[in-house]
């Protein structure tokens, strides 16, 4: 005891002691073999591969998922030959066939003239984590999802609507190609609020959005609410004739549904009157006034007794 070599003794013992206490799992392979010269008990409890099974480098690969293994593996190679601490995150095999995330922290030991001699680390269990992220991730997308969607009717909000018009304003611009817009207003909404109710009118805007998203959106074509009982419908790629094709056939679907609206001043049940407008940008052209023409549109149709489309089949001579 009263040794250096007794002291050095009962000192490797409690370290041996500590780390095969550690919730950590340390291990230490030999450079020159790429063999284990050590794995911590621990990992028995965690994957339940025995302690004498973890032989070789080769043993560890084998045992990484093989979607993370070649990342994993030529990272680490590539880092401790350079003689770079690092660490990989992966999931490891358990002898059941499941797996578990793991981070691996890998310290390199260089000999004294610089070459590496041994990788020593931790293998630290981050699937609760990792859970945690992946339920944060989830969480997220969902939100995001639900930023772009009018609360409603289900639809695109007015948010999303915009960056997408903008977006395929873009498009259109860029490749000469048509961009249509149907703006549909339901008609004498007020009335059907004043006489079934609010809440009754927010059932039938539901309706009518289900109704115009299944009836019109084909492609990268995109519903989205406008404003109150106004929906805007923006067609990609859609010439004049196949846009108002479109508008019309909303009409008649609204009209095979028969939606009951006693104090409409356009008939005995529910209708739209919709505006369309079609135009190939050219530089110059002004999102704005290509908006201000399919509201114009709609407004002659409300004002040519609602229950009907009125179309624009090029729009740049509206605003020439
Ligand atoms: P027009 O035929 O000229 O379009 O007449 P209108 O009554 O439809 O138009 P107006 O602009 O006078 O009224 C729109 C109505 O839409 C008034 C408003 O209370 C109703 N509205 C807007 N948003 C909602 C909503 O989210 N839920 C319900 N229930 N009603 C809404
Ligand atoms: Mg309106
Ligand atoms: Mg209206």
């Amino acid at each position: 005891m009263n040794t250096t070599e007794d002291q050095v003794e009962l000192d490797s013992a409690v370290y041996k002691t500590l780390l095969e206490s550690t919730r950590a799992i340390p291990w230490k392979i030999d450079w020159a073999s790429t063999r284990f010269a050590y794995i911590g008990p621990q990992i028995e409890g965690l994957l339940g591969w025995s302690q004498d099974s973890w032989a070789t480098v080769q043993d560890w690969a084998e045992r990484i998922h093989p979607d993370d293994r070649d990342r994993v593996v030529q990272f680490c190679i590539a880092q401790s030959q350079a003689g770079v601490d690092h660490e990989a995150d992966y999931r490891a095999l358990t002898c059941e066939g499941d797996y578990v995330w793991i981070r691996d922290v890998v310290h390199v030991v260089r000999k004294d003239d610089g070459t590496v001699d041994a990788l020593v680390g931790f293998m630290f269990d981050i699937s609760e984590r990792k859970r945690a992220e992946e339920q944060l991730l989830k969480l997220q997308r969902e939100l995001t999802e639900l930023s772009f969607r009018d609360g409603l009717t289900g639809v695109a909000n007015r948010r999303r609507l915009d960056a997408f018009l903008d977006a395929e304003w873009t498009t259109a611009c860029r490749e000469r190609k048509p961009l249509s817009l149907v703006l549909a207003d339901i008609d004498c909404f007020k009335e059907y609020n004043d006489c079934y109710g609010h809440l009754a009118g927010d059932a039938c805007l539901k309706r009518v959005a289900g109704l115009m998203d299944a009836t019109a959106v084909r492609g990268r074509g995109l519903l989205g609410r406008f404003g109150g009982e106004e929906f805007l419908l923006v067609l990609p790629d859609t010439d004049a004739a196949a846009a108002r094709e479109r508008a019309e056939r909303c009409l008649a679907r609204l009209a095979e549904a028969r939606i009951p609206h006693e104090r409409s001043s356009a008939g005995a049940v529910l209708t739209v009157s919709l505006g369309v407008a079609t135009l190939v940008p050219e530089p110059g052209d002004d999102l704005v006034a290509f908006l201000e023409a399919v509201d114009r549109c709609l407004y002659q149709a409300k004002a040519d007794g609602r229950n009907r489309v009125v179309a624009l089949e090029d729009a740049s001579a509206s605003h020439a």
